[in-house]
């Protein structure tokens, strides 16, 4: 479970955009360029080479 307020502080390291938590697949995805970030025991990984590009 992500924390609403982390949420909040977190941005796309690439375009700087905010990002919107899919519950379902445990993804943090930019609304932006919307390359989706993994989250591994609960921590979000904000790399843009750990990031999946959906076009
Ligand atoms: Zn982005």
């Amino acid at each position: 479970m992500i924390d609403q307020q982390l949420l909040e502080i977190l941005a796309c390291p690439v375009c700087k955009a905010d990002i919107i938590y899919d519950e379902v697949n445990q993804k943090l995805i930019c609304t932006e360029c919307k390359r989706r970030y993994p989250i591994r025991d609960g921590i979000p990984i904000m790399l843009e080479e750990e990031a999946e590009i959906t076009d």
